[in-house]
């Protein structure tokens, strides 16, 4: 099956007056109708520059964005921004991280989504635009939609208004979902009806899905295929079941070890990543994560001086970006993991 959505050698710069922050540096990936693609990093990774890509929503004045993106067959980079617009709608639509900042509070949540549907249904009738508002609201688990459909963001619950983001993105039956840190600022019992509601409209439409988190826990409940980026780079990327199964990458190892709910314990002793991500104007030498690896010190140099190019590693289209062998690998991750263990 070709992917709906393509993304080969995606580059997106900034010319800033400190320089150039390179925010997405050589990033390619697919995903096909019916699943769901997990990006994964810090922030400062690069995933939300990403996605903004896809979307074609970076400023052309500020933004330098080369490399492919292919949706349903069409290309997208360098093509007329009006063109572009009109394909996001039908074909794509982005939930946001934060409800608050992306509902306009003076106005009814209804009549926001109708806004979102009249854009690509110019010619509908009043009756067809409420009719059809109202059933995404119900579609999404708003309960008793008609009276919702006048009540303004601040009358709605944090839950609510994610749920009604969603609703803003689904009236048009988009192909390609990006959601954003959709459940970031929820609690753990509305993030789970969140992830739910997604897969079951996943599950509904065949819906092609790019979610955003720096939660390898939340991928490891939705996503069927993981990218990990770091620095603006992929630094892992394959199947859920295998990256999360065998993590192959230091800075993976370092992510899963900050899921409570992939160890089972919520209350555990969580070890963080020591240090922070680079800035991405002034990008580390070699391997972007080595002044926070632990392991840098024993590829004799390499790590210092030498860019790891993405390679197989073992599973089909399970791939790595580091400089230790594969045997040094499997050592030191069952070491990281026994240390994690012992810290608990
Ligand atoms: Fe660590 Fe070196 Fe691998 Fe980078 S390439 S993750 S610094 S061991």
């Amino acid at each position: 099956m070709d992917p709906y959505l393509l993304v080969e050698d995606l580059r997106v710069s900034f010319a800033t007056a400190g320089g150039t922050v390179r925010a997405v540096d050589g990033v390619s990936f697919a995903v096909e109708r019916g699943r769901t693609l997990g990006v994964v990093g810090e922030s400062g990774s690069g995933k939300s520059a990403t996605a903004l890509a896809i979307l074609g929503l970076h400023d052309p004045r500020r933004a330098t964005v080369t490399g492919e993106i292919t949706v349903a067959g069409r290309r997208l980079v360098g093509r007329p921004e009006a063109e572009v617009r009109r394909l996001r709608g039908r074909n794509l639509a982005m939930i946001f991280q934060d409800p608050l900042s992306a509902l306009h509070p003076y106005y009814p949540v209804g009549r926001q989504v109708a806004e979102a549907y009249r854009v690509h249904h110019p010619r509908a009738g009043r009756a067809e635009v409420r009719g059809r508002v109202v059933e995404t609201l119900g579609r999404v688990g708003i309960p008793e939609p008609e009276r919702r459909y006048g009540q303004y963001p601040h009358e709605y619950s944090g839950g609510m208004r994610q749920r009604a983001m969603i609703a803003m993105a689904l009236v048009n039956d988009p192909d390609l979902l990006i959601a954003d840190e959709p459940t970031t600022a929820l609690d753990v019992t509305v993030q789970a009806q969140i992830l739910d509601l997604l897969a079951d409209v996943q599950a509904e439409f065949h819906t092609a899905i790019v979610l955003i988190t720096h939660d390898l826990g939340v991928v490891g409940q939705i996503a069927d295929d993981v990218l990990v980026m770091y620095a603006g780079r992929a630094v892992e990327q394959g199947s859920v079941e295998r990256v999360l199964r065998r993590p192959q990458h230091p800075y993976t190892w370092g992510l899963l070890s900050s899921v409570p709910s992939l160890h089972g314990d919520a209350d555990a002793d969580l070890t963080p990543i020591p240090g922070h991500p680079p800035s991405l104007i002034d990008v580390p030498a070699g391997c972007a994560f080595h002044p926070r690896c632990r392991y840098a010190g024993q590829t004799g140099g390499r790590c210092h001086a030498e860019l790891p190019e993405l390679r197989p590693a073992g599973a089909a289209g399970h791939r790595v970006a580091c400089h230790l062998c594969a045997e040094d690998r499997t050592r030191h991750h069952a070491a990281d993991v026994t240390r994690a263990e012992a810290a608990r």
